[in-house]
């Protein structure tokens, strides 16, 4: 089948919670959505909503490089799933953003024009894991309200924004840990706002945390090389790993135990295997992140994060806050755990 049109909208959607972490508040996105229709009329959806200080571009900007370049893939044939990946891989190089849009279009378009779940086509090779949810910087009691309400949504796992002040940090956690004891499990991320030393108290102050994400700044990502062993384990390396050529740098030496991957930051679901098969090469575990973003870029990285042996953490939360979406489906939560739907493409359906 042909491909005969291709849509690209941009939306602004508000958070229903505005949060902060080390570097920024947020309170809205902005959405990029690609939709690809066949002659068939089959169509499949691809998102983007890129963060400019990570990646250095904005959606804004993505948007515009979509509706440049949309117009060269008119005509091509789907079944070409690959050679079509090939061309936006190489025309849109320096945009994770249009490029991750397109990208996940043409897995949704290819697999629902082929009857064929998202999750089946990349081989589905773990159970469903639970997500994490994601508390930001805010004060300890604001804190521990939060983590109730979510565990009175069904969820255990709990991700603290930290990074501020290295005691206070401290201090919010172990209060944490004494309400909610061994009633949920913590993940941390500094969001770069740690010191090596800091990162050295923490650890050794604060027990039973699952992972520090991000503790250093990416320009000093070198000095993980320095951690003990055991916390290097502990140590997930998000913002230090935006590409595939990253990943191969931060795993040519023992810098962390644990890569986060996010559709948002390497542009899609091809570059993201690509930096999760070096890590499974590498015997790195992996943890599935995103930005605030639609269900449809959410479920694309689900299905990956599937697809990988090593994939050990999921903090898929990114479309729960949203004002609105412009699809529903995806993936169910079912007692915490995140599970894929089984139907063709990513399982979602415009609303
Ligand atoms: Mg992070």
């Amino acid at each position: 089948m042909i491909i005969d049109a291709i849509d690209i909208t941009l939306e602004e959607i508000a958070l229903t919670k505005p949060y902060t972490i080390s570097y920024k508040t947020t309170s809205s996105i902005k959405n990029l959505v690609v939709k690809v229709v066949l002659n068939n009329g089959v169509y499949g959806l691809g998102a983007a909503s890129v963060s400019k200080y990570v990646v250095g571009i904005d959606t804004e900007s993505s948007y515009k490089n979509a509706l440049a370049y949309k117009d060269e893939l008119i005509g091509k044939n789907i079944s070409n799933l690959f050679q079509n990946i090939d061309l936006i891989e190489k025309a849109l190089e320096k945009d994770p953003g249009s490029r991750a849009a397109f990208n996940i279009a043409l897995h949704d378009t290819f697999c629902k024009n082929s009857n064929l779940p998202l999750s089946q086509f990349l081989g589905q090779k773990i159970k469903p894991l639970p997500t994490s949810v994601t508390v930001g910087i805010k004060g300890v009691e604001e804190t521990l309200e939060e983590i109730e309400d979510y565990c009175a949504s069904g969820f255990n796992h709990i991700k603290i924004k930290l990074g501020q002040q290295i005691d206070q940090d401290i201090e919010r956690i172990v209060k944490t840990q004494e309400r909610f004891k061994n009633s949920i499990k913590i993940r941390i991320d500094a969001n770069q706002g740690w010191s090596f030393n800091d990162t050295v108290k923490f650890f050794n102050t604060v027990s039973n945390v699952e992972l520090i994400e991000q503790p250093l700044k990416v320009s000093e990502t070198e000095e993980c090389l320095g951690f003990s062993k055991e916390l290097k384990k502990t140590i997930a390396l998000d913002e230090s790993i935006v590409t595939p050529e990253n990943a191969i740098t931060f795993s040519s030496k023992d810098y962390a135990g644990i890569f986060n991957i996010k559709l948002m930051k390497c542009g899609g679901i091809s570059a993201a295997r690509e930096i999760a098969s070096t890590a499974l090469a590498k015997g790195i575990d992996l943890m599935w992140g995103c930005n605030d973003e639609s269900i449809i870029s959410v479920s694309a990285a689900l299905n990956v994060a599937m697809s990988y042996p090593n994939t050990k953490y999921l903090d898929l939360d990114g479309s729960f806050d949203l004002a609105k979406d412009v699809v529903v489906g995806g993936f169910e939560i079912k007692d915490g755990l995140m599970v894929p739907l089984s139907t063709a493409g990513l399982g979602v359906a415009l609303i």
